[in-house]
């Protein structure tokens, strides 16, 4: 069609393809009536826009993320048999999804909040998901508690805002929450950028090589661009002018050409060593002190392609920590048990069945071969093939080979109280932490914490002082001065 300004144009059409006579007036009964129900471009323009948003999710709604390269810099053969591993040299493509946790899909980007830090690998094995944090640890060691701990990170059923009396409440008797809430409020608590921030598996995973042999994992994605934080002042300028400060950012960087990249590193326990270990190595709640199994460098991870449409390869990505490849596996790790479930539960109520056959998440160097049939929005891509088994017309077949180990450990089954490793407490690695960090970054850390414990209702001294406590635990300074600062504090409303 020729445009108004004399351009020749494609003709705009309905979804069924037929040509859109006017895009601008609504078909009425003579000059200035009541509209036609005929009038099919109007009801079809007002019922799809009606329609344009799936539930968001209720966890890492907000995010931005990016297409990449992993490679492999190690051999790491006599570990795992995963194929993508299984040369120096070896090129995986990826999928990277950055995300804070708390907040709306439209919230700000500049905010105290983990970040999550979710990698889909798509190997010629079927696609591995390493759904990941910035933190090495979380606030929970058990999924049992996780709906709850996020009740209180988000709005009050009353008030409709989000309540420091809640959050603190939680905090204060959820004694394991002590080591990744000193965390949260140090410097890296609210990262400059997604590009200056490092990944962590945070659980512990499984690998398994060629003969068999079992050894628990940790993986580290070290930023190459370096940490860079903002202050709490910096972030709340930001947040309030540029809302979208992180996935701007992250985008303008890889249009530039200027790829951020990680390095990529694992600790690797052999599996006898879980039992008697000084730490549970399946507390998501605790690292693997460096000095007791040091990170081991194994790759690098690029990204260097945007999406072209944020709502199909963002909004619609789905990530499982329940994909797993040939040679890697779970732990025992309750919080992980409880994702596998929860992660594609999630994106079969948020997306739909077939989510995992969208662009974005499906396979690229293999096809899934299931037969699993059928579901909203089913794109036919099996055609004639029969969709049940055993059947004696050539379908697909099972491997018999298991992806990894049996992951019963001497030790770490059983419920509540955990099983007991000498240094097995809530605390040691919340003070470890405030130890490592020079005295201004002490300093700071204190303000930020007490600045957030003071907002607790006056009334509600009770909670202020179980969440101090939690702190004094973890180190007699660090609680003492905590204390002295929220008091101050408190005094001066
Ligand atoms: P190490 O001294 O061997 O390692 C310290 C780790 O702490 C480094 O990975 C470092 O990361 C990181 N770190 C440094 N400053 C901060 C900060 N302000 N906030 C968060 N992390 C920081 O110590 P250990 O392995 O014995 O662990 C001691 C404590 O360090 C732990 O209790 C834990 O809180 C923290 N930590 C430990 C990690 C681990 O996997 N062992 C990983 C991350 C933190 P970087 O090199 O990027 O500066």
């Amino acid at each position: 069609m020729t445009a108004p300004d004399g351009e020749l144009r494609p003709t705009l059409t309905t979804e069924a393809g037929a040509p859109v006579a006017d895009n601008q007036n609504t078909e009425t009964a003579g000059s200035g009536g009541p509209a036609l129900l005929q009038d099919q471009q109007l009801f079809e323009k007002l019922a799809h826009f009606n329609r344009e948003r799936i539930p968001e999710r209720v966890v890492h709604a907000r995010g931005a993320g990016a297409y990449g390269t992993f490679t492999v810099t190690a051999d790491v053969t006599r570990y795992t048999r995963a194929r993508f591993l299984s040369a120096v040299g070896k090129r995986t493509e990826t999928f990277l999804r950055f995300s804070t946790v708390a907040g709306n899909l439209g919230s700000a980007d500049a905010v105290r909040d983990p970040r999550g830090f979710a990698v889909k690998f798509y190997t010629e094995e079927g696609n591995y998901d390493l759904v990941g944090n910035n933190t090495p640890v979380f606030f929970i060691k058990d999924a049992i508690k996780f709906p709850d701990f996020i009740h209180t990170q988000k709005r009050d059923p009353y008030t409709g805002s989000t309540e420091p009396d809640n959050v603190w409440d939680f905090w204060g008797l959820s004694p394991e929450a002590t080591h990744q809430v000193t965390w949260l409020f140090g410097d890296r608590g609210i990262p400059a950028s997604y590009r200056h921030l490092n990944g962590y598996g945070s659980h512990t995973y499984q690998w398994v090589n060629e003969a068999g042999e079992q050894f628990w994992v940790k993986y580290h994605f070290k930023t190459d661009q370096g940490i860079l934080n903002l202050t709490p002042a910096e972030a709340a300028e930001l947040a309030g002018e540029d809302p979208d400060s992180h996935q701007r950012d992250l985008r303008e960087a890889i249009e530039r050409g200027e790829f951020p990249s990680w390095t990529v590193q694992v600790q690797v326990m052999p599996a006898a060593d879980a039992a008697g270990y000084r730490f549970n190595p399946f507390d998501l709640t605790k690292v693997w002190p460096h000095a007791d199994y040091p990170p081991i460098e194994i790759g690098r991870l690029e990204l260097n392609r945007n999406p072209d449409n944020v709502f199909a390869e963002v909004e619609q990505s789905v990530f499982s920590p329940a994909h797993f490849v040939p040679g890697i596996g779970p732990s025992p790790d309750k919080m992980l048990q409880g994702r596998l479930f929860a992660y594609a539960d999630a994106h079969r109520y948020r997306v739909g069945i077939n989510a995992d056959q969208l662009p974005v998440n499906r396979p690229h160097a293999t096809e899934a071969r299931t037969n699993h049939r059928d579901g909203r929005l089913y794109d036919g891509r099996h055609g004639r093939v029969k969709n049940y088994e055993p059947n004696s017309s050539g379908g697909p077949v099972q491997s018999g080979r298991p992806l990894w180990a049996a992951t019963a450990v001497a030790g770490a089954t059983g419920t509540h109280p955990a099983p007991a490793h000498p240094e097995d407490d809530d605390f040691v690695q919340a003070g470890d932490l405030y130890r490592l960090l020079a005295e201004d970054e002490k300093q700071r850390l204190i303000e930020n914490l007490a600045a957030a414990i003071a907002g607790v209702s006056a009334d509600r001294e009770d909670i202020v002082e179980r969440a101090v406590e939690n702190f004094r635990r973890a180190d007699a300074d660090y609680g003492h001065r905590l204390a002295t600062a929220v008091r101050e504090l408190r005094e001066q409303r």
